[in-house]
C-alpha cells in the first residue's frame, strides 16, 4: 500500500504533499522537502512522531 503525507497537516500554510510506495521512501521525500522549504536539516524526533501520525494509506 502506498503512503501519503501532506505537510500542511503539521506545518500550517504549506501546500506540499507527497506519496511514495513505502514509509522509507516517503520519509526521504519529506527530508528533502523539510530541508528545501523549511530549512530543517535534521528532523527532530517529535516532528517525526507527528509526521508518522499523519501518514495515510492510499
Ligand atoms: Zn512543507
Amino acid at each position: 500500500m502506498a503512503k501519503k503525507f501532506a505537510c500542511g497537516d503539521i506545518m500550517s500554510g504549506c501546500g506540499w504533499s507527497a506519496t511514495a510506495k513505502d514509509e522509507g521512501e516517503l520519509f526521504q521525500k519529506i527530508g528533502e522537502h523539510a530541508k528545501n522549504a523549511h530549512n530543517i536539516i535534521s528532523i527532530p524526533d517529535e516532528i517525526i512522531k507527528k509526521v508518522r501520525s499523519k501518514i495515510q494509506d492510499v
